[in-house]
């Protein structure tokens, strides 16, 4: 992303402020800035303006219309950009002027307290990256697919693992992938979980998807065992495939079966809404992990993965949710939860992920927190299986220039 590609809205009612961020931008190389006094003239700029709006930097107590309500209308007239806040208000207000924007669709970049320096601009612009080309999440553009038409894609062999490394933050080190399903439609590319993990699981079909990710996933990684490149891999279960009890022993003999010891495989659960068999889930949970397969608790921090789970389940992983990570570069709230989310780690004894790391700052805060793992666009986007082991391949031969990979190192046995 280069700042002179990109076009700038500025909201602000404080002209002080407002030159001062409009100087800012251009100093940073920003070739097209409109402007706006309050949220009703940049709502007129955004619905009028001949090219559109890349970046809203935005305040939020303004005159006539406020930020909160500019964002609302932009959000619903389709505004498909990105927003950074920039306020004075304390630390709590922002956080909650964040969570509505991201409910109301906004892809927002952060929110910044005033006063705004450069660097607080720059780490948040950096975030700001076109979507990802060919990947949809059909549910979120409108179109859903039917239970019959994901099944019928499973049975055609249409369905694989991306692979998204994870990198120990101490060593640099890669140390395993997480396994991300993928469709690969014949017409429509390549399609996101979004579109189709909860069709599944509504539909009762979620094992489906979990068998093919399973083998396929712990085919990979006896391949790349067998190359001499020491990985474990990591897939996802949904809680409802927790309720028959045989899930246990079926997973131990395809592992064997691909002589792999079940400590390089680790399950990763998301608790739902959907409270399922609690004694089948805890059976299949306890028997995993007696035969030595590890287990993470995902999203941690977040609506269902809670401290209760922690108590109950014998994780050996704790996966904090992105969005602490995200803020806890920003926001004291969120920093607490991030710094309380490995202290729980670490007194249980078991390792810290953090996902979705996106930039250096939250990368350096998360080594100076002593957080064992990293995950996220950061260190790399998840890849097909054969881009994945290239990737992995260049890090082991060669010093490259992929963003930060340089400083990592495939851990080679
Ligand atoms: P998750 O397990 O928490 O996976 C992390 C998600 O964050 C992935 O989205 C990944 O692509 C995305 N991600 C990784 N790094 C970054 C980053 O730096 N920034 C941002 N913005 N996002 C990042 P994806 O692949 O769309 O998967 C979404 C969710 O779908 C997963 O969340 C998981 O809960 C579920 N899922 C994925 N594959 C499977 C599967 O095989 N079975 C089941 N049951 N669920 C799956
Ligand atoms: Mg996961
Ligand atoms: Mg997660």
């Amino acid at each position: 992303m280069k700042i002179a590609d990109l076009s700038f809205l500025v909201a602000e009612d404080s002209e002080f402020e407002r030159e001062r961020l409009v100087g800012m931008l251009k100093a940073a190389g920003a070739t097209t800035v409109w402007w706006a006094s309050d949220g009703q003239n940049a709502l007129a700029v955004l619905l009028n303006a001949k090219t559109s709006v890349d970046v809203i930097i935005t305040d939020l107590a303004m005159p006539v219309m406020d930020g909160l309500e500019f964002m609302r209308k932009a959000g619903h007239s389709g505004y498909r950009g990105s927003v950074v806040i920039a306020s004075a208000l304390d630390s709590s207000l922002l956080a909650s002027a964040e969570a509505m924007a991201k409910a109301y669709g906004i892809n927002l970049l952060g929110a910044i307290n005033k006063p705004i320096t450069a660097q607080l601009l720059e780490a948040a612009l950096i975030r700001h990256a076109a979507p990802e080309p060919r990947l949809h999440a059909q549910s979120v553009a409108g179109r859903s697919f039917t239970p019959d038409e994901i099944v019928h894609g499973l049975e055609q062999d249409e369905f694989e693992p991306f692979f998204q490394p994870k990198v120990e933050l101490a060593s640099r080190q890669v140390v395993g992938a997480e396994a991300l399903a993928r469709w690969r439609h014949p017409k429509q590319g390549i399609i996101l979980p979004a579109a189709f993990v909860k069709v599944l699981e509504d539909a009762g079909k979620i094992d489906e998807l979990m068998w093919v990710m399973l083998r396929k996933a712990i085919i990979f990684c006896g391949t790349l065992n067998s190359t001499g490149i020491e990985s474990t891999v990591a897939v996802n279960l949904s809680p409802k495939s927790l309720n028959n009890v045989e899930l246990a022993g079926r997973l131990a003999a395809i592992v064997q079966r691909h002589n792999l010891d079940p400590s390089t495989v680790c399950l990763e659960i998301t608790e739902s809404a959907a409270t399922t068999d609690l004694g089948a889930a805890l059976e299949n949970l306890t028997r995993l992990r007696m035969t030595g397969f590890g287990l993470s608790i995902d999203d941690f921090g977040t609506g269902y993965s809670s401290m209760e789970q922690l108590t109950r389940i014998p994780f050996t992983e704790l996966k904090i949710d992105r969005a602490f990570v995200a803020n806890a570069v920003t926001h004291e709230a969120a920093r607490a939860m991030l710094t309380s989310s490995l202290q729980i780690a670490r007194q249980l004894k078991i390792k810290a992920v953090a996902e979705g790391v996106e930039t250096q700052q939250e990368w350096d805060l998360l080594q100076e927190l002593g957080c064992d793992l990293a995950q996220g666009y950061f260190i790399a986007r998840p890849m097909e299986a054969s881009v994945y082991v290239s990737w992995l391949q260049e890090l082991a031969t060669t010093s490259t220039s992929m963003f930060t990979s340089s400083i990592m190192s495939a851990k080679k046995r």
